[in-house]
């Protein structure tokens, strides 16, 4: 147990996080709580390390250095935590010659003891019209709602969404941002990644700032905010990365 990632109802937590492929350092003692209740964007431009931190929170990638904690117990290493995260990637690989209908049960097969209502999780992400048709003939927006849909079938205690708009449209983008707080409502710890800064506003409540690897910045959107004196999320963290660019530029500590 760690005290420290007890504290404020903290689920999922990462600390001292390092993280090379080969010569490239990705992650360099990333330190990251994802707390019930609320929802976490992490924000970088690509490159950053977004999908690799989410990975090695989701135990995929293993990471050099570092200790992840789910309720403050410790689970590097170990995988029986996984069924407690949803996660929605950025791109999934579902076999093209499966319908949503197949992959949302192939899905539901593999937990046999979690009870789910597909029908619903069919109409609340509209995939009705062609849930028995080959993925290898849906637009990539129809996929991304069946991404969505395996992501949020089960109920788990944190989910990690990433770029989970990407590709959706306004109507499809709406329903996940509704089900999204939904999901907060009901207590569950949530991460999204996201370089469209618009689409997170209104639904952010905790922000963690990656660049090159290391967290420039980690806070509450409020903080944020009054920290900026900047109303929308866009412009707050415009601010903070022209105050990152100015005091790397003078040699200040960030
Ligand atoms: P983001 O999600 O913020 O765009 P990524 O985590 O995907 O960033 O990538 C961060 C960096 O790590 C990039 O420079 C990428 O090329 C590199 N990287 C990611 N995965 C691998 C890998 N398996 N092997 C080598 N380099 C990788």
């Amino acid at each position: 147990m760690i005290p420290d990632m007890m504290a404020e109802n903290v689920r999922l937590a990462a600390r001292g996080v390092h993280k090379a492929f080969g010569a490239v350092r990705v992650l360099d003692g990333v330190r990251l709580a994802l707390r019930a209740g609320r929802v976490t964007a992490v924000l970088g431009p690509n490159g950053s390390g977004k999908t690799t931190l989410n990975k090695v929170l989701l135990g995929l990638v293993r990471a050099d250095a570092g200790a992840i904690t789910l309720d403050g117990q410790v689970v590097t290493g170990t995988d029986a935590y996984r069924r407690r995260i949803g996660y929605m990637p950025q791109a999934p690989r579902f076999p093209d010659n499966l319908s949503p209908r197949e992959v949302l049960t192939l899905m539901q097969s593999l937990r046999p003891a979690e009870p789910v209502d597909l029908d619903a999780s069919i109409q609340r992400f509209d995939i009705g019209a062609y849930v028995d048709r080959p993925l290898g003939v849906c637009s990539g927006g129809q996929r991304q709602r069946v991404n969505a849909a395996v992501a949020l079938l089960f109920s788990p205690d944190v989910l990690i969404l990433d770029e989970p708009t990407a590709g959706l449209d306004p109507v499809a983008s709406a329903a996940l941002k509704d089900r999204i707080v939904h999901e907060r409502a009901a207590g569950r710890a949530i991460l999204v990644t996201s370089h469209v800064l618009s689409e997170l506003d209104g639904l952010t409540d905790d922000v963690v700032l990656l660049l090159d690897g290391r967290v420039q910045y980690e806070g509450s959107v409020d903080a944020l905010r009054e920290q900026t004196g900047e109303r929308s999320l866009e412009r707050a963290v415009a601010a903070l990365l022209r105050t990152e660019r100015a005091s790397v530029a003078t040699g200040e500590a960030a």
